[in-house]
């Protein structure tokens, strides 16, 4: 008999929320991370008194009923609403495209008007069915809003043309003909109060965790801990790329103190022109409204410039390249994962696939649910 049921590999939302279910269902839970925190890429770290997004900004939304409630168990959600500027060469402009943008754009006044100048360029351009990012945004939003919001962003986020990037990922961006600068249609969005640390931290309460613990460094040893592993790092990794590296987008941060109690004047600005070498500015106070846990106002401001590049061995990896060539890789990989009968491939990393928070711990439900019922 193993000394646990489960070894769970890797301290993000799908590990954690794995953790608790299993341990709730009365199993016996390791978890274990390789860095020497919790939480994954959602960890944040309290500098000057605001919770810094050390991987990137999160910002929780979801329609999911079942998923919010679950969320609502660990944390207490603010009302941080996500509405990111984009500055192109100094112009701003309203995220995502509504009403505002149009307005800027063409001076368009009518939800009519505005309808009318994305028809005229999508018609110029001679786009029917879609078939790629370009064509895709040009048929949403006309040609001078690709131009100045959406080329330049995208090659710099995704290091590719446009042109040979997949539609679905500009789809994530809704296009409205109200004014409604709400980044998201979803029905629940906020930021956990005190942070996504303590978040998770709250779902593996009275779960044995290991920190500084890599899995693919000692693996005989961890394996024999425990009956079933369930994996979240990098599926290509696990199998020590032996299919070739699959790949993923890695973003590094510049993260600065600044004396001042306000720099930007909003959470998210995306410098959409290619010129820019960083893709946006995240300023963390905003998305707590710049107070401190007792409604203070906080002196001074921290800001991340994020910087988008290819990953290459011994970065981060953050997003999966879903192109046809390594969709094709992956499906190669998940082959070989089907005869890891110990082993479950889950979250971002695992699947290979460009989750939202809400749906990783979607994924993670279901996967327990299989598991431990019964
Ligand atoms: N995007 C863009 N301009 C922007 C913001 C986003 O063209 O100002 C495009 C870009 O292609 C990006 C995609 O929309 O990859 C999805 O953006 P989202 O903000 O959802 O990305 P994430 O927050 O996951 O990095």
């Amino acid at each position: 008999m193993s000394q646990y049921d489960y070894l769970v590999v890797g301290a993000g939302l799908y590990g954690a929320v794995f953790a608790r279910q299993a341990a709730d269902a009365g199993k016996k839970v390791l978890v274990i991370d390789k860095r020497p925190n919790i939480a994954g890429n959602v960890y944040t770290k309290k500098i000057e008194g605001i919770n810094v997004h050390i991987y990137g900004a999160h910002i929780f939304h979801t329609n999911n009923k079942e998923v919010w409630d679950y969320v609502n168990r660990f944390a207490v959600f603010n009302r941080f609403t996500n509405s990111p500027v984009a500055n192109y060469h100094g112009e701003l402009y309203s995220l995502p495209f509504n009403m505002y943008t149009f307005n800027r754009m063409w001076g368009v006044v009518t939800p009519e008007e505005a309808a009318a100048k994305i028809e005229e360029q999508r018609k110029a351009a001679g786009i029917t069915a879609p078939k790629n990012l370009e064509e895709q945004a040009i048929s949403l939003v006309g040609t001078d809003i690709y131009e100045k919001l959406i080329k330049g962003y995208t090659e710099k986020q995704w290091g590719r043309p446009c042109t040979e990037l997949p539609a679905f990922i500009i789809k994530r961006l809704p296009v409205r003909l109200t004014f409604d600068n709400n980044y998201f249609n979803a029905l629940y969005q906020g930021i956990p109060v005190g942070g996504y640390t303590k978040m998770v931290e709250n779902m593996l309460s009275g779960i044995e965790v290991r920190l500084n613990t890599d899995y693919l460094k000692d693996r005989s040893a961890l394996d024999a801990l425990a009956d079933k592993v369930i994996y979240t790092g990098a599926i290509d990794a696990f199998f020590d790329y032996q299919l070739g590296p699959l790949q993923y987008r890695s973003v590094r941060f510049e993260t600065e103190v600044l004396d001042k109690p306000n720099f930007q004047g909003n959470a998210a600005v995306n410098y959409t022109d290619r010129e820019t070498p960083w893709t946006r500015i995240i300023e963390h106070k905003w998305f707590e409204f710049g107070k401190d846990e007792n409604g203070n106002d906080l002196p001074k401001t921290v800001i991340s410039r994020e910087f988008s590049s290819e990953w290459k061995p011994g970065d981060e990896p953050y997003y999966p390249v879903n192109d046809e060539k390594n969709g094709a890789l992956y499906q190669r990989y998940r082959e070989l994962a089907s005869h890891e009968n110990k082993v479950v491939f889950g979250g971002r990393l695992g699947e290979y696939k460009y989750y939202d928070m809400d749906a990783v711990i979607a994924s993670s439900l279901k996967k327990a649910g299989e598991l431990l019922e019964g």
